[in-house]
Parts: structure tokens; C-alpha cells; sequence
């Protein structure tokens, strides 16, 4: 006995009168991965994006010094053993330029770049219920059907400029570090501003204070930075790390963020304070992430904890920075370490050793206005030859709130979601059939690669069973949303850092109406988020309804 509803017209809407099988916007990493797996489906697939070239993340964030803070063999794609074998990684935490270049060897060996359009910025995405499928419009008036929607439109891809009165009257080079120029940019011998503190700003600051004439950094909120330790990676080495591939994979699979460091089973409380201070100092000796994802279990959840660790993070910065004024000022006081994201480092806390190197604190000294010269502050006007704007972006939904998405209805998503998100896995909404996201809203983050290859897998299985199966519309259950997004809240309440304001909390003080902390992500780790997707899958996507 079948259970599926009646047969209507719209059933029988032949896929050929559509344009493509399926749409997917972005060609960044999770939208090649999202592109290839399609494709592999035998669907018809376009992808748009708005850059000139492949790389979404790594090909706007061209600014000097920026590089991965993962390593980078454990962000590579790990689908493809002909990619895995042919790529040399040259550092173990590579640069930008070599990023892109990687991401355009991927998409050259899997030939995506013909089902590509560039420079194809996604202006609206309407569904249309006699169809079944979404409407995609171009801000050129260019238009497309297809039966599924995909997006793969990143977590940080929206950047934001400080709201300061003046920002267009300024006649020198102003950039946002994810807009920066396609050509090079010298700090040298210049007198330069950067605005923003962040794991962006870190990286811009420490690359600049070694050319400036002049570097002022105007910060808001200081972050806990921790030593990135990068290493050049020999033949021999770039050897022994493709023997182990599956080993690093598998790892990464094991941890909460999906990185090859995961926590140590330890609480804080479990050693003597000697062995306490011995396991920070060799975490604060390490390459990456591990002195924030490999510490004890407690340090992200647990105040009094935590406070241990904040602590031996203030002295290395009092150790590192010898005016003891700037060493004060460059300490957050207002959250502990890792309750948002860690910025990683070289040399940053030396940079403020150096005498053409000056740190405000806007909270004493306001900014009042950008000039056409400088910066006017409350103790006078700094002039400038280049403004960096290291600012931010209105992450996670912010993506979606620049597309006009539009559901059943004519139902808008940002409308949906004004509350906060509401999804099914990350993945689905109800109200917006056929509509799948690749790092969605309530969906999980870390090692971006690692969560996009996986949640673009499940995207393309999901679309392989209605396939199968002559379905035609898949939408999410209000039950199932509902009880992912209270599983997503319950997850939430563990962790430090949902109390804290940052990106990660949805919280952009740039942006109209991103002032209030929001539920923005899953908090349950990588092993907890497959188990419970791999679930949905075996129970043959029971809080899923087809037609
Ligand atoms: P961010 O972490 O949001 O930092 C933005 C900075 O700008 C903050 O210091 C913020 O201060 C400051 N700011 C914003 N508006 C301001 C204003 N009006 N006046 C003064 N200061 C202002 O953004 P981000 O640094 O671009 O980093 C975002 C994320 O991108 C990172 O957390 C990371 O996940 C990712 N990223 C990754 C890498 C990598 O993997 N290698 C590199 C760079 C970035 P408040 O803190 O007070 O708001």
C-alpha cells in the first residue's frame, strides 16, 4: 500500500521544461563539493556565483597575511584520492594565494568550472508550488528554474563596515579585508589604520607592523589570541601526512569541531596545579587549535574552569608585551578564552612592542568620524594613506537575509527566521520545499571542509531517494523543525560561548536589528550532528514529506 499522496498536475511537470535539475549558489568550498556530487547524480546542475572565480571565502579574502588557521591537509577535500594524491601542500597552515590555487586545481581535475557562472550575483530565489520548483533571478534580470535549490553560500560571507559618520568621504585606499583588491596593496613606509580586532584584523596587523610607517589599531574588543607556529612542510613530510590521510580524516571525524584536535577527556579539577600549568604551556607550544579544542573537557563550559585558562593567557600577554598599559588593554576582560573564536597568531603581541606600532582602545577614545584625511578620534584627527576596515560580517543568516528567498506562499525566509533560525538538521525549512543549505543556520561549524563534504553527501543522498523514487518535493516536517530547533537549543546551553556576543551568536552591532545574542549554531559537535543525520537517513528521512 503506498502512502504517498494523490497524483497532481504539478506531479507531472516533465524535469525537461525546467532549465536545471537543480540550482546550487556558491562555488566556494562546500558549493564545488555540492556541484560535483549533483553532477555525479546525473542531474543538470548550474551554480552562480558572484565572484569572478572559484574559492567563495578563499577568493575574496585576498587581504595580506591571511592563511588558514586549520592545517591544511586537514581541510583538504577528502573525497577524491586523485586530489589527495596530486596536491603538495607547501605549509602547515597555507596562505591564501596557495588556498585559491588549490581550490582551482579541485575544480579543474573534476571539470566544474564549465557548469559555473561566474560574476552572477544572486538577487532573488522564488518557489513556485505549481512547478515545484525555485525561480532564480540575477541582479542583471537573468532568470532560472530548477527543481531543487542548493545553497552553498558560507557562514562569513557578508562583510559589514563599521557605522562611523564619514566613511565615503575619506580620499585615501579604504578596504574590507573580504573585498579586497585584486592587485597588491603596500603598507610600506604608509600610515596605516586597521579597525577591528579580530581573527581577520590579528592577521592583518601582524603582516602590516612589519612595513607601516605607521600602524594604529583602533580595538574595540581585545580576543584571546594564541600562537599559530606555522612550518614550511619538506617532500618527505608532504609524504608521510598523504600515507595518513585516512588516519587524519577519521580523526577529524572523532572531534566535536570537526579538527584533528579534540578535547582531553580531563576536567581542570582532575590535576595539581603543576600539571595544570605543564598542559597549558605545551598546548601554548603547539601548532593550531589545539590549545582551544584539545584542552580540558571543561574549559568551554565550565566558568570557574575556564577562568584557569584565561588567566595563563593574561600572563603570556603580560610576558609578551612590555608596556604594561598596552599589555592591560589588549586582555579581554569581558569573556573567557575560547567563548569566541581564537585568533591565531605570529609575533601579533610583539608587533605592540614596536615603536611605529599604537594601540586605541575606542571605548576611551571614541572614533567620531572618518575624514577625508584620517580618523577623528576624541583626542584629535590621525591622518592615513590606507583604512582597513577589518570590521566583520553578518554571519551565519546574514547570507540568506541578502537573498530574497521566498517559500509557500511568497513567505519570505528572512521573515521566517526573524526570531532566529528555525531549520530541519541545518539543512531544510519547512515552508521552502526543494530549498537545501550546505552549513546552514543550526547547522554544525568548525573545520569547514570536513562539515561541508559530509552535508553536502547527505544533500545529494536525499535528492538520489526522491529520485528514485519519481518524488518530486521534499520538505521538512513543522515536527521535525520543531524538535531539531529545541535539540539545537537544549545543545546550545552547555556551551560558554553562547553567552557571549560575537559572530558566532548572531550578534553584529552594524547591522539593524543583530544586537540580541540568538541561537545561531549546533553546539553538539561533529559526532552528535552525523549520528542524528545519519539517522534521519536510516529511518527513510521519516521527518521528511515527499510528493
Ligand atoms: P570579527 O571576528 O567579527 O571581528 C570584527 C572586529 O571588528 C571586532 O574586533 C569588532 O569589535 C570590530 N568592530 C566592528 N565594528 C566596529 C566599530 N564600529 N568600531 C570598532 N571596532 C569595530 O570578524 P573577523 O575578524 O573578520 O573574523 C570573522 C571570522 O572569520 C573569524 O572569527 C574566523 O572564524 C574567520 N576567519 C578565519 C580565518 C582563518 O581561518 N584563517 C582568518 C580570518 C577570519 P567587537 O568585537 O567589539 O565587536
Amino acid at each position: 500500500m503506498t502512502t504517498l499522496p494523490s497524483r497532481d498536475a504539478s506531479y507531472d511537470v516533465p524535469e525537461t521544461k525546467l532549465d536545471f535539475d537543480a540550482i546550487v549558489i556558491g562555488a566556494g568550498v562546500s558549493g564545488l563539493y555540492q556541484l560535483y556530487r549533483l553532477r555525479q547524480l546525473g542531474l543538470r546542475v548550474r551554480a552562480f556565483d558572484n565572484a569572478s572565480g572559484v574559492g567563495g571565502t578563499w577568493f575574496w579574502n585576498r587581504y595580506p597575511g591571511a592563511r588558514f588557521d586549520s592545517e591544511s591537509w586537514s581541510y583538504s577535500y577528502s573525497f577524491s584520492d586523485e586530489i589527495l594524491k596530486d596536491w603538495d601542500w607547501s605549509e602547515n597552515f597555507a596562505g591564501q594565494p596557495e588556498i585559491e590555487r588549490y581550490l582551482n586545481f579541485a575544480a579543474d581535475k573534476l571539470d566544474l568550472k564549465r557548469d559555473i557562472q561566474f560574476d552572477s550575483h544572486v538577487q532573488s530565489a522564488h518557489y513556485q508550488e505549481d512547478t515545484r520548483s525555485w525561480r532564480v533571478t540575477l541582479d542583471d534580470g537573468q532568470s532560472f528554474t530548477a527543481r531543487f535549490l542548493v545553497t552553498a553560500i558560507g557562514v562569513l560571507s557578508a562583510p559589514t563596515l563599521p557605522r562611523i559618520e564619514g566613511i565615503e568621504r575619506f580620499e585615501g585606499e579604504a578596504h574590507h579585508p573580504a573585498r579586497w583588491p585584486d592587485r597588491p596593496v603596500s603598507f610600506e613606509g604608509k600610515r596605516v589604520a586597521v579597525i577591528g580586532t579580530g581573527s581577520t584584523g590579528v592577521q592583518i596587523i601582524q603582516e602590516a607592523a612589519k612595513t607601516a610607517a605607521q600602524l594604529t589599531v583602533y580595538q574595540r574588543t581585545p580576543n584571546w589570541c594564541a600562537p599559530l607556529l606555522n612550518s614550511k612542510i619538506s617532500a618527505d613530510e608532504m609524504e608521510s601526512i598523504r600515507a595518513r590521510y585516512p588516519e587524519i580524516m577519521a580523526r577529524c571525524q572523532e572531534t566535536p569541531g570537526c579538527f584533528i584536535h579534540g578535547p582531553d577527556p580531563r576536567s581542570v579539577f582532575d590535576v595539581t596545579p603543576e600539571e595544570r600549568e605543564a598542559f597549558f604551556e605545551q598546548r601554548y607550544s603547539e601548532p593550531g587549535f589545539g590549545i582551544w579544542h584539545g584542552n580540558f573537557r571543561d574549559v568551554l563550559t565550565d566558568k570557574d574552569a575556564n577562568a584557569f585558562m584565561s588567566d595563563f593567557m593574561a600572563r603570556k600577554i603580560r610576558e609578551r608585551v612590555k608596556d604594561p598599559v598596552t599589555a592591560e588593554k589588549l586582555i579581554p576582560k569581558n569573556h573567557g578564552f575560547g567563548t569566541r573564536r581564537v585568533p591565531l597568531e605570529t609575533r601579533y603581541y610583539e608587533a605592540y612592542n614596536q615603536p611605529n606600532v599604537t594601540l586605541i582602545d575606542v571605548n576611551e577614545t571614541p572614533i567620531e568620524c572618518i575624514t577625508p584625511n584620517g580618523i577623528k578620534s576624541a583626542d584629535g584627527e590621525r591622518p592615513f594613506d590606507v583604512i582597513v576596515y577589518a570590521s566583520g560580517f553578518d554571519a551565519i543568516a546574514g547570507p540568506f537575509d541578502r537573498i530574497d528567498f521566498r517559500g509557500i506562499g511568497g513567505q519570505r525566509l528572512k521573515d521566517v527566521w526573524s526570531d532566529g533560525p528555525q531549520t530541519f538538521l541545518g539543512v531544510l525549512v519547512t515552508g521552502f520545499p526543494n530549498f537545501m543549505m550546505v552549513m546552514g543556520p543550526h547547522g554544525g561549524l568548525g573545520n569547514f571542509t570536513r562539515f561541508a563534504e559530509y552535508n553536502a553527501d547527505w544533500v545529494a543522498d536525499l535528492i538520489a531517494y526522491a529520485r528514485q523514487r519519481g518524488l518530486t518535493r521534499i520538505e521538512a516536517t513543522p515536527t521535525g523543525t520543531m524538535r531539531w530547533t529545541d535539540h539545537v537549543m537544549e545543545m546550545s546551553k552547555a556551551l560558554l560561548s553562547n553567552q557571549i556576543d560575537s559572530w558566532m551568536t548572531g550578534v553584529n552591532k552594524n547591522v539593524e536589528g543583530k544586537s540580541v545574542r540568538k541561537v545561531m549554531r549546533y553546539g553538539g559537535g561533529f559526532p552528535q550532528y552525523k549520528e542524528q543525520c545519519d539517522a534521519v537517513a536510516a529511518a527513510a528521512y521519516n521527518e521528511i514529506s515527499f510528493s
